[in-house]
């Protein structure tokens, strides 16, 4: 069996459609495939039904955008929550996911401005032609109309000069805090993993005693360990971790679509007996595969 439980569609920053993202589940010889969208669940009917017309079983997925408030007030911290086999009907996860979505949108004139004053103009409307009918605009949406325009080569030259965090074009936005992520995730019948937890972007934020709070305090169920990411050493710790505590250890590539991230689909995979974990953990809850 072939597991990948961290893909993206167009339904946010991937630029496979859900067809075109089970028809690739099948050429990477994938048997499960989780789609977990930015901030909402639009592509995971539509990718569940098709991958049934194929033989591919698609698991219900989300990640959640979510921070960690610096101790002394400082700027918030960044992390990525996955929610596997939420309720879509929740309706205080519904409110929460309206909120993101609603930061994200609200953010892109600022950023827009931003860029123009540093010699890169682009409007408002470029950006949300360019997410087209996604429910979940995000910078990669930003940075693609800049390598349209000839800006930049490629998102990761828009993020390392413009977009990321920090960057002079970056602008924040509502964040969940992570506690309430992961209440929020079980509250809705669904099982909270902490995304590419020490990739360069979020291990700052999450170290080490943090994580084992989250465990403790919140409750959460496990860890993105094997992830493009992370190198050897991460994925050890990380590994030995999940095993001390009895976190579900599950393994993605974080696919966001052929071309672009250069995350190829199946990249990085969960194990039989931890997605097993997983799916049990759901339906004792009554989530919503
Ligand atoms: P946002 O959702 O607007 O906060 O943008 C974050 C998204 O941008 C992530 O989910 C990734 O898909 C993408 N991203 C973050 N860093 C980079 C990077 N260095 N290069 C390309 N894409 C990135
Ligand atoms: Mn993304
Ligand atoms: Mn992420
Ligand atoms: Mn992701």
């Amino acid at each position: 069996m072939r597991i990948d439980l961290h893909t993206h569609s167009t339904a946010s920053d991937g630029t496979d459609g859900p067809d075109q993202l089970v028809a690739a589940a099948q050429r990477a010889e994938l048997d499960v495939i989780a789609v977990c969208d930015h901030d909402n669940f639009a592509a995971v009917l539509p990718a569940q039904r098709r991958g049934q017309q194929v033989g591919v079983t698609v698991l219900n997925g989300l990640e959640l955008s979510c921070c960690l408030a610096e101790p002394d007030g400082g700027p918030v911290r960044q992390v990525h929550l996955l929610g596997y086999g939420c309720r879509h009907d929740d309706v205080e996860l519904g409110e929460e996911l309206q909120r993101a979505r609603a930061g994200r949108f609200g953010r892109v004139g600022a950023m827009c401005d931003r860029l123009t004053a540093l010699g890169l103009a682009i409007t408002e409307d470029e950006v949300l032609a360019q997410a087209a009918d996604s429910p979940s605009i995000g910078r990669p949406h930003i940075a693609d109309v800049l390598v349209s325009k000839g800006y930049v080569a490629d998102r990761r030259q828009a993020f390392d000069e413009y977009l990321g965090d920090g960057k002079p074009a970056y602008v924040s936005r509502y964040y969940t805090p992570l506690q309430t992520g992961v209440a929020l995730v079980h509250r809705a019948g669904g099982v909270a993993v902490v995304a590419h937890a020490w990739g360069p972007g979020s291990r700052a934020a999450l170290p080490l005693h943090v994580l084992t709070g989250l465990v403790a305090d919140a409750g959460l169920d496990g860890v993105e360990v094997d992830h493009p990411d992370h190198n050897d050493d991460v994925r050890a710790v990380l590994g030995a971790l999940t095993t001390e505590l009895g976190l579900i250890r599950t393994g993605a590539s974080d696919y966001h679509g052929a071309g672009k991230t250069g995350n190829d689909l199946g990249s990085c995979t969960t194990g039989v007996e931890q997605f097993e974990r997983l799916v049990a953990e759901i339906d004792r809850r009554g989530g919503r595969r």
